[in-house]
């Protein structure tokens, strides 16, 4: 089923859907089953699965220099995906991004997929350099997630990117994109932020999930705008919860989002991470039933592998 239709069958349902990330490389996948077997108890409509692209990485010479090194810290999206929708029964979202691939990657990456019968994906850009923050897309890749879902589009309609097809299969493809409340960092202004957004929907997505956000405000702010600017699909709101003093720089740092005074107080009022992560629990909670209160059943959590407070955060709105 897709997303909307996943939607529109739980007629108001509230619906707890989560994020997870793969495990770092040579974990074993039982770290996300055992994730799973909690978080499922709360039947979440779908299951997110991130997708890493290969980072510099500096290693240590025994002289002391520095040597940089390409690695893929969190491979396994798609098997992961796969595994899940077996083991689970569940729908499953893998993320697929511009960074890293060549157009060729993609289509073979999106021939897997369909293989496997997973045609729901959240479409991305994928973020930028580590250490510069700059997004360098492949030459013979995509700029923009526009592109991609471009891509994916046109194998639904049997177009694919290497000529020498013939027969070829249209693919049944259902494509999600991200929505910024507090708008995209490099977006010049909010207004083009959301003509990019139109774009992404004007070329075929079918529902967004949004960037987290810490006050509910903002969210309804976006839908309204979405709405004025022609944009009629389904939003999710994406929630994470804080869980260490760290997050109040780290989180407007990386996403250039903002945290309202109330909560840096609490947080900062907190003796150790232990407490933060109640005051967290509780915050969550409370955006997460206002939301469902408002008329948005399906929020979506970024859990960051964690599980603990997900499944407390779980329990206290479900
Ligand atoms: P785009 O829609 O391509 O937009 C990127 C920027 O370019 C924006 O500023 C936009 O306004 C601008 N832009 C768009 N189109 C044009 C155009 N035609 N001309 C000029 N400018 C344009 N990252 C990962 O690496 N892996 C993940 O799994 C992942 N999952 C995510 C899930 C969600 C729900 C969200 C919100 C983010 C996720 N990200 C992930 C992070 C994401 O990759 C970054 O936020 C990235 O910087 C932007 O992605 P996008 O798809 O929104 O980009």
């Amino acid at each position: 089923m897709t997303i909307p239709e996943l939607i529109s069958q739980s007629n108001g349902k509230a619906r707890i859907s989560y994020e997870l990330l793969p495990p770092v490389k040579g974990s074993s996948i039982e770290t996300i089953f055992s994730t799973l077997d909690r978080l499922m108890l709360f039947q979440p409509p779908f299951i997110n699965i991130t997708y890493h692209r290969e980072e510099v990485s500096y290693v240590k010479q025994a002289d002391g220099s520095l040597i940089p090194s390409v690695v893929r810290k969190r491979p396994g999206t798609v098997g992961i995906a796969a595994a899940i929708q077996a083991r689970y029964k569940v729908d499953v979202v893998p993320h697929i991004i511009c960074g890293g691939f060549t157009k060729q990657e993609t289509e073979d990456a999106l021939i897997d997929l369909d293989f496997l019968g997973i045609t729901n994906l959240l479409v991305v850009r994928g973020d930028g350099d580590k250490i510069t923050g700059r997004f360098t897309p492949n030459p013979r890749g995509h700029r923009y997630a526009s592109g991609l879902i471009d891509q994916i589009m046109a194998m639904n309609r049997g177009i694919y990117h290497e000529q020498y097809v013939e027969n070829p299969t249209r693919t049944k493809f259902s494509v999600g994109v991200a929505g910024y409340p507090e708008k995209h960092p490099e977006s010049p202004n909010a207004e083009q932020d959301l003509l990019f957004l139109k774009e992404k929907v004007d070329m075929g997505a079918e529902y967004i999930v949004t960037q987290m956000f810490y006050d509910n405000e903002l969210f309804f702010n976006f839908v309204k705008r979405c709405r004025k600017a022609g944009i009629h699909i389904p939003v999710i709101p994406g929630i994470k919860p804080i869980t260490t003093k760290e997050h109040l720089n780290m989180l407007p740092r990386t996403f250039h989002l903002s945290i309202p005074e109330p909560l840096v107080r609490e947080v900062n009022n907190c003796k150790d991470n232990k407490q933060v992560k109640e005051v967290g629990v509780q915050w969550a909670s409370g955006q997460i039933k206002e939301l469902i209160a408002a008329g948005h059943p399906f929020v979506h959590i970024y859990t960051m592998g964690k599980v603990d407070h997900i499944v407390k955060i779980s329990e206290n709105v479900l």
